[in-house]
């Protein structure tokens, strides 16, 4: 007998799928050694700065921390020289996705976003019994003038990855501002930046380019990938201030805790440390990239921490063979496999494995 009442929303939910553990591979396959690049992790662990400010702040764990995190929301602000009422925290930028669905999407209501992307968006949609209208990629990019026409009355939001995840494909703010201006400027267009600090500064910044003449668009960032802190779960939103001040309201109380507080002003202040990987991160990426096109591989630019195989129907036993030899990579079955860019010697193991097409 079912234990309570579930709302049938929540009961036909899978949830999201994370990214599998090396632990699991090993005990799964009977191996030992195995990596995960399955979650599009930084390989470094935080520097000693940002560590020893974490550390510190362990001793005031007995007191809730500030809910609002002015501090983390003024260096933030700071850093982007921008008014602190157009920042907003989350729980990572996951945190801020979710905020953004509970502010904006009723039951029945529609939000809009090119597929496959971050796999999180449907999970919130189905969770709040929104219609999620997906917008196929075409040949493995964002069609924007077809997600411009899914566009209705209905529809609240819309997500926008760039650079995308799976695919790791970009698009500019000059095609973005094209969207922006076909569609009503009631609905929601959020950009998902979570890769920002990996792609080509040519595809723009929407918080100069775009912000400033669209008051409907939100941009989403987080300490996570670049800055090394995925564990730590803190992400922020650049907004107009009454967008910030909606999402504030649903912000869970406490839920950018103290440590993830201390982290991210500290992941700002030694920023340098965190750029140096990304370069490092950057410069693996396009000798996977070289060494995969020369092996007959054929695949789109990544503007990301990972590279996209499309693998087709093969997809599957590709990934099971390259976890059997212990790297494990996120499968989408029928279409790819997502892999992350990591040391030189991980990313020398998993083209190992990968071998030729
Ligand atoms: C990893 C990822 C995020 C962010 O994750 P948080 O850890 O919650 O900040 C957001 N969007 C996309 C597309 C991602 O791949």
């Amino acid at each position: 007998m079912a234990v309570g009442k579930v709302r049938p929303a929540v009961q036909a939910l899978t949830g999201y799928r994370p990214g599998k553990a090396a632990s699991q591979a090993e005990v799964e396959h009977g191996i030992t050694d195995a990596i995960k690049l399955a979650s599009n992790e930084n390989p470094y662990s935080p520097d000693s700065d940002v560590a020893a400010a974490i550390t510190d702040a362990i001793a005031g764990l007995n007191r809730y921390g500030d809910h609002r995190a002015t501090a983390m929301r003024s260096t933030i602000a700071q850093w982007l020289a921008l008014p602190a009422e157009m920042i907003a925290v989350g729980c990572g930028s996951s945190g801020l996705l979710q905020q953004l669905v509970l502010t904006y999407v009723d039951p029945g209501d529609e939000v809009v976003f090119p597929w496959p992307s971050f796999e999180i968006y449907p999970v919130f949609c189905a969770t709040f019994a929104a219609r999620d209208v997906r917008v196929d990629l075409v040949d493995l990019e964002f069609d924007l003038a077809a997600v411009a026409a899914a566009v209705t009355e209905r529809t609240k939001l819309v997500f926008l990855a760039t650079p995308n995840n799976p695919t790791g494909t970009a698009v500019s703010t000059g095609d973005i501002g094209q969207l922006l201006d076909s569609i009503s400027d009631e609905v929601i267009v959020v950009i998902d930046e979570a890769y920002r600090e990996f792609n080509d500064p040519a595809f723009g910044d929407p918080v100069t380019d775009l912000l400033p003449s669209h008051r409907n668009v939100v941009v989403t960032r987080t300490f996570s990938k670049a800055y090394g802190l995925a564990g730590l779960r803190s992400g922020y939103a650049i907004a107009d201030p009454e967008v910030v001040t909606e999402l504030d309201k649903v912000l869970l109380a406490f839920s950018v805790n103290n440590l993830a507080q201390a982290g991210a002003i500290a992941a700002i202040e030694h920023r340098e440390n965190a750029q140096e990987r990304v370069a490092e991160l950057v410069s693996e990426r396009n000798r996977v990239t070289e060494a995969l096109r020369s092996a007959g591989w054929n695949f789109p630019d990544s503007h990301a921490n990972f590279i996209f195989v499309p693998t087709g129907e093969r997809t599957d036993d590709i990934y099971l063979r390259m976890e059997k030899a212990g790297v494990v990579t996120r499968p989408f079955t029928g279409f790819g496999v997502r892999i992350t860019i990591s040391t030189r010697e991980e990313n020398d193991r998993w083209l190992d494995a990968l071998g030729a097409p």
